[in-house]
């Protein structure tokens, strides 16, 4: 039975016409249901609006949309939980510098994408970050960070942030003294991140799925299950006629839209344009050879430490910060980044470094948690995934002696060290700030931003994944100018701290290695570029507007978009574009049926 489900209709009275019930509503989210494995094959869906992949990107974009006239599918590769199989859809080659970190634990090919496993760090790019810098080649977006700030103020609100500033006037928000000696701006400027609060549970950062969509959505639709395998266009390509998908027991389908987005991940907007080279032998909207070029990250090192005993100082000026509002108590986190006037003078690359804190077995703030986690009687994580990837966001909190969890050694940490305790109540009550755990190691990470090369690229490998489609072949590259930015934002500190009077970074030996420094990077699961905006359809893969270059009804969001990757985190710009791109499909391609909400 062929089901077609035109806009006109009402989706779901058409649904009920298949097999099996198809829908499912999550608690108190009324967004519709529908699992492609419960329909008969050859299903094909009509609509105005279908949005693929379902992660900050894609969901952000939906939200958007709540409450127009615009029909709206979510098209997703996974379900409402981790799925073996599914995830297996994310292996890839490697052939370039090693990707580090585990596939299957970076990605989450689930309702809510990777932000299942995210640890919620936010910043916005800076303003250097937009600008075409003559010391970087390919370097410039085709919009300022002026023009972007009102999307990264919603993007802000969306992600449960405070007030959407990074900058100086922090302090008097914060309600504390700006620390002096101030750092020479010439050099180092203060970094600032924040931290994305759920509003569902403080203690998590938002995850996109169930809980972010507001509850009354009637005109946003979502297919699980249904893993998008081509993009079908017309003879010439200049035109998305649609879409196939299909489930992991080759149950297939196909789309039609008038404009669809791509919003599968950083890796995978790439693998898509690419694997479907049906009708155009070198896949779709890419002309140029330009899709998959360009691959970056942000390369992750720890460049030093600071001694446990005697850094304070450095812990207190350098840490964790606090901003209450009305929408509660936000966290903040200074670091230190490298000043645009020394990019500028050396020809660097954008460089953060801040203090990772690891817990001693017996501090007395992690064993007062555990125990109150066990008073509470509160379940561990669910997800194993999960669980593997936080200790990215709670480092302290992960400290463990190997040995299994006792209340009785709890006890004892508390009672042994009670200095502890009482200077934090004395550090949260009079200073209004996070107190100190007792810590039995403190790195200096650093996260530094690449140089935009066309060599470091994602193809297609001659493995072939469940779907019959080609796995991603990845060969990343860094280039010296990423080393070379990190060993001098090394240097600046070790010279400024100094000068502050703050304990000195016991620096790494490898940042001395000219031979094999790459093995002391990794990547961050932050991959950008492989579709960058370009204004010349030559140098990039989607113009301003996010549309991909000449093919009408194609759109992009998401960090592929990004043509640098400044050295902040991701996903606060991933939101704050995908919001832009809303607004501009609103205005431009659902105008006539009433697109504004
Ligand atoms: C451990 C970890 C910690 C992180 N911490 C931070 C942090 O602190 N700060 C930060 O800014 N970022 C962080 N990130 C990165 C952040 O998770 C990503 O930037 C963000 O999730 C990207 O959003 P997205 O919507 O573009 O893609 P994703 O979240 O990857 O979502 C893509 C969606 O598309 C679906 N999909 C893929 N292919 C197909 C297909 N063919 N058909 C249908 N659906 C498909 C997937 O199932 C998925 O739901 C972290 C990532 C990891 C792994």
């Amino acid at each position: 039975m062929r089901i077609v489900l035109v806009l006109a209709n009402l989706p779901r009275l058409c649904l009920e016409s298949a097999e099996k019930e198809p829908n499912k509503e999550l608690g108190a989210v009324k967004l519709k249901f529908n699992d492609l494995r419960q329909f008969n094959d050859n299903l094909l869906i009509e609509t105005d609006l279908c949005i693929v992949g379902s992660g900050p990107a894609g969901l952000s974009i939906a939200k958007e949309f709540v409450g127009t006239n615009v029909q709206v599918w979510i098209v997703e590769s996974g379900g409402l939980e981790e799925e073996p199989d599914t995830q297996a859809l994310y292996n890839i080659e490697s052939i370039g510098v090693p990707r580090v970190m585990q596939q299957e634990i970076i990605r989450s090919r689930i309702f809510g994408g990777s932000s299942h496993v995210w640890t919620g760090r936010c910043a916005p790019f800076d303003p250097l970050d937009f600008q075409s810098r003559p010391w970087i080649p390919n370097s410039g977006w085709p919009i300022d960070r002026e023009q972007l700030d009102p999307y990264l103020e919603r993007a802000g609100i969306n992600l449960g942030l405070g007030p959407h500033c990074y900058d100086q006037r922090l302090w008097e928000l914060f309600k504390v003294s700006r620390p002096e000696p101030l750092l020479d701006e010439n050099l180092l400027k203060p970094a600032f991140w924040q931290f994305s609060k759920s509003a569902k549970d403080p203690a998590e950062p938002t995850r996109f799925g169930h809980h972010f969509m507001p509850e009354h959505a009637p005109n946003i639709n979502v297919l699980l299950h249904a893993n998008v395998t081509h993009l079908n266009t017309n003879e010439t390509g200049t035109c998305l006629e649609s879409i196939e998908v299909s489930t992991l027991e080759h149950k297939r389908g196909s789309i039609k839209a008038k404009a669809i987005i791509l919003c599968c991940g950083g890796i995978e907007n790439a693998r898509l344009l690419l694997a479907s080279n049906r009708i155009l032998p070198n896949g779709v909207g890419n002309p140029h050879d330009t899709v998959g070029r360009f691959l970056m990250d942000h390369p992750g090192c720890v460049i030093g430490g600071f001694d446990p005993q005697r850094s304070t100082k450095v812990r207190s000026r350098f840490g964790q910060y606090w901003l209450d509002n009305q929408q509660g108590r936000h966290v903040y986190l200074q670091g230190v980044a490298l000043s645009p006037t020394i990019q500028a003078q050396e020809g660097l690359l954008n460089c953060a470094a801040f203090l990772e804190e690891y817990s001693a077995p017996d501090d007395p703030w992690t064993a007062l948690r555990r125990l109150k986690t066990a008073l509470k009687k509160q379940p561990p994580h669910s997800s194993p995934t999960v669980d593997q990837a936080m200790f990215w966001r709670q480092p302290t909190a992960s400290a463990t002696s190997g040995l299994p969890p006792s209340p009785y050694r709890d006890v004892l940490a508390v009672l042994s060290h009670p200095q502890i305790p009482l200077q934090g109540l004395y550090r949260r009550f009079v200073k209004h700030r996070p107190a100190l755990p007792k810590a039995e190691r403190i790195d200096l990470y650093c996260l530094v931003e690449q140089l935009p090369d066309p060599s470091s690229r994602i193809t297609l490998s001659e493995t072939k994944d469940a779907l019959g489609m080609p796995i991603s072949k990845i060969n990343w590259q860094m280039s010296d100018r990423e080393m070379q930015t990190v060993r001098r934002l090394s240097q600046v500190m070790g010279q400024e701290f100094k000068r502050l009077g703050l304990p000195q970074p016991i620096l790494a030996n490898w940042l001395n290695d000219k031979e094999n420094w790459q093995s002391n990077f990794i990547d961050r699961a932050h991959p950008i570029g492989t579709t960058r905006i370009s204004e010349n359809p030559q140098q990039g893969v989607v113009n301003s507007n996010c549309q991909v270059h000449g093919v009408e009804g194609l759109f992009i969001a998401g960090s592929s978009v990004f043509p640098t990757t400044g050295h902040a985190n991701p996903t606060l710009m991933i939101v704050a574009m995908s919001i832009r791109l809303a607004d501009w499909l609103k205005i431009n391609c659902f105008h006539q049926q009433g697109g504004a909400a």
